[in-house]
């Protein structure tokens, strides 16, 4: 289900104030932060859970910081999970916590 329509013109005409930054709030630590600064994590439409860098895939969506302590918290206290409704299968946990050491302890500047 594409849902790629362009913004209507009217929309971009300079002159008129900029357009809110889509905001979302973070599973992990409860913050409130720019929707591109965030990762999205999807529930597709298989039921696996996994690391959407499109931000576009299909299905349901959590967001969580770039940095590895507001995975460590969603993963371990089971937010995402509630957030996403559903079970993570620990393949699934796997490939997240994995994707976890990765990033930054840090939110990056
Ligand atoms: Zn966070």
């Amino acid at each position: 289900m594409a849902t790629a329509r362009k913004m209507p013109e009217a929309a971009v005409r300079p002159g008129l104030r900029p357009r809110r930054v889509p905001q979302r709030t973070c599973v992990g630590c409860g913050s409130v932060t720019a929707k591109r600064q965030l990762v999205r994590i999807v529930r597709g439409l298989d039921g696996e859970v996994r690391v959407d860098p499109t931000g576009k895939a299909a299905g349901r969506g959590a967001y969580l910081c770039a940095n590895s302590p507001c995975w460590d918290a969603a993963l371990k206290k089971k937010r995402l999970e509630r957030s996403l409704n559903v079970t993570i299968s620990p393949a699934g946990l796997e490939v997240l916590t994995h994707y976890a050491e990765d990033l930054p302890v840090e939110p990056a500047a």
